[in-house]
This record gives C-alpha cells, structure tokens and sequence, in this order.
C-alpha cells in the first residue's frame, strides 16, 4: 500500500492537491474536515459534539479521530492507499495511526508538506471565508487556527523526520505547478 500523508497549516492547499494525487495514483483520499462538516450538516451525534469546537479553530479530540478514521479506512478494504488530509494534527494521533497501521500490516510511506507562509495562508483563508463562507473562517479563528498548527501539530514535523519519512514542497504558485512538484516527490516514493 501507499500511504500518504500530505501535510501543512491550514489553507496551504492540502485539500486541492490531495484530490488531484488520489485521482492521478488512484488512492482513497481522507479528508477528516470534511468527514467532520459532512457530520454537522447531517447533524449526527458526531457532527453535535464537535460543531462548536471546529467553529472555534480548536482540534476536536483525539480519541474521536482515530476512530472516524479507521471506520472511514474500512470502507475501502481493497484500496491501493490512502492519501490522508488534516490527519495526523498531533503527536498522539501520529502516534495512533503508526499503531493502526502496524495491526493492518501497513505503514506510512511518507508525508509531504505544503510550504506556505502566514501571511499568504491568513490572506488565502479570508478570501475562502468570501467565497465558501465557512464558519471557521473568521480573522480571529484563523489566528486561533495557525497557533494551534504552529504548537500541536508542527512537532509531527521531527516526528516524521525521525522516521525518514518528511518531505516539503513550496506550496505557493499554480496548483498545477505544485502538483507536479508534489509528483515529483511521490514518483520517488512508488
Ligand atoms: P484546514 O486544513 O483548513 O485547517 P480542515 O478542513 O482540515 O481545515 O479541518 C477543519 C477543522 O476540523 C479543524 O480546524 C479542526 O477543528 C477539525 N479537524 C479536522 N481534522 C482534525 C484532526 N486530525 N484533529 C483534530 N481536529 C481536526
């Protein structure tokens, strides 16, 4: 299997890219944003306990993630592999997911970073707040947001190094551009 963890701060484009190498790789993309706004809108018991939370920017619990995630990798038994989209956020989740994937005999192959700096993130993520009118778009959640990437989640950049698994690519440009520096990566990797 190819697991890929495609990874940087919030609005680096983690989203548009990982559609774009599921489809050319032909991988299961998971999206935990979007499994999470898919739940609030079908106001599940999920979606009620974590509305209020995401609307803040802040991370929704760490046991619930593992669990949306594994039900959401059991659903594609037969998947060549999974690119991962807002998971891993935080060492005990990296941690997490290592142990899920060494039940399924699996691994992380590697996790790619979008390089991206604030001030072009926090001007991206005004401009989505215009145009998608997402909750968790506001100036003050979106500072509340990159705190929260830079102190809980940036750490899993040492973690992964460790492992030998780290790669970044500039992130700002032409979405394709960046998408065939991200193949590039990848193709090395396969
Ligand atoms: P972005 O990448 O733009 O920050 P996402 O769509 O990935 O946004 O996630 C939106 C929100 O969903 C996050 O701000 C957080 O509240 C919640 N969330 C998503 N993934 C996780 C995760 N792995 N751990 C904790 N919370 C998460």
């Amino acid at each position: 299997m190819f697991n890929l963890i495609i990874f940087g701060p919030p609005g680096s484009g983690k989203g548009t890219q990982s559609i774009k190498i599921a489809e050319k790789y032909d991988l299961v993309h998971i999206s935990t944003g979007d499994i999470f706004r898919k739940e609030i809108r079908g106001k599940t018991d999920i979606g009620l306990k974590v509305q209020s939370i995401i609307e803040k920017g802040e991370l929704v619990p760490d046991d619930l993630l593992i669990e949306i995630l594994e039900s959401a990798m059991n659903k594609h038994i037969n998947a060549k592999g999974f690119v991962f989209d807002g998971f891993p956020r935080t060492i005990r989740q990296a941690d997490d997911l290592d142990q899920l994937m060494k039940k399924m005999n699996n691994d992380v192959t590697l996790v790619l970073a979008l390089e991206v700096n604030d001030d072009e993130i926090i001007s991206r993520l005004l401009k989505r707040a215009e145009i998608e009118g997402r909750k968790d778009d506001t100036r003050e959640v979106i500072e509340n947001r990159i705190n929260i990437y830079n102190n809980q989640t940036k750490p899993l950049i040492d973690f992964y190094k460790k492992q030998d698994k780290f790669q970044a690519v500039y992130g700002v440009g032409s979405i394709d551009d960046i998408f065939n520096n991200l193949c590039k990566v990848i193709d090395k990797y396969m």
